[in-house]
């Protein structure tokens, strides 16, 4: 018998602009999407049409115009400044192209930063999950982009969030580098149960996803899902 997938993310009708007038811009328009509880989603598209702008909404990062947005039943229309920091802090684990590690702070420093200060042992455990315990006490400085952007997803799993959303992970990686960064994040969904919606310009991240979705002028132009699933090591980067 299959599995009943929980549905983790339900989004309906989502729009949002930006400016006004001449100006305005609908970066969303009517976007509708269903998320499942260790589903990996990849959200292709040229620039401009929508992917940040979409994970953002996701992520609580702003405010969307109408619609609704409901992750594992919490519904973030309609929440304040405080609701959707929250949110956004106990519930999301973000991984950015731009690692944003804080320069001052050992890896270990960063990643104890967010860390559940009830688990004491967590932050070396995620060193340990991304191959870096060895690294802990390294400034971002002395790692290399990969070795930096892997100190930011174990940063991002310390907090232990329901949902990741990566945007453009690997975008500034060359692809060895990436791969490293991928084979995290794949183990995140496929070891862990982790659900992850991945933003990116790299085709090639479809091939390792359950389902991919093109963007195109703010609405999803199409949804494809999977047949076979590759794993990191068996696609050619
Ligand atoms: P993508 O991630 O696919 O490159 P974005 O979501 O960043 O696309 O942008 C979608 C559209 O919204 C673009 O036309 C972009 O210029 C516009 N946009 C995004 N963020 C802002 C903002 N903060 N202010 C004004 N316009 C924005």
């Amino acid at each position: 018998m299959e599995k009943i997938k929980k549905i983790k993310i339900r989004a309906k009708d989502l729009c949002k602009s930006y400016g006004a007038g001449d100006n305005r811009v609908q970066a969303l328009d009517h976007v509708s999407l269903e998320v499942f509880e260790g589903e990996m989603v990849a959200v292709l598209g040229n620039s401009g049409c929508g992917k940040s702008t979409f994970l953002n909404m996701l992520g609580g990062m702003d405010r969307f115009d109408s619609g609704s947005i409901k992750v594992s039943e919490l519904e973030l229309f309609g929440l304040d400044d405080k609701g959707l920091t929250d949110f956004r802090r106990k519930r999301i684990g973000f991984v950015f192209q731009s690692f944003n590690l804080i320069a001052e702070l050992t890896a270990r420093e960063n990643v104890a930063l967010t860390a559940n200060p009830k688990d004491k042992g967590i932050t070396d455990r995620m060193l340990e999950l991304v191959g870096l315990r060895d690294r802990a006490d390294c400034y971002p400085g002395q790692l290399s982009g990969g070795q930096q952007q892997r100190i930011s997803i174990a940063r991002a799993m310390a907090k232990e969030p329901e949902l990741f959303l990566c945007d453009e992970p690997t975008g500034s990686l060359d692809s060895e580098t990436g791969k490293t960064v991928l084979l995290c994040l794949e183990q995140l969904v496929r070891e862990y149960g982790k659900t992850m919606v991945i933003v990116t310009h790299n085709q090639d991240i479809s091939k390792i996803a359950d389902r991919t979705i093109v963007m195109k002028n703010g609405k999803i132009l199409e949804e494809r899902v999977n047949q076979n699933i590759l794993s990191v090591n068996e696609v050619e980067w």
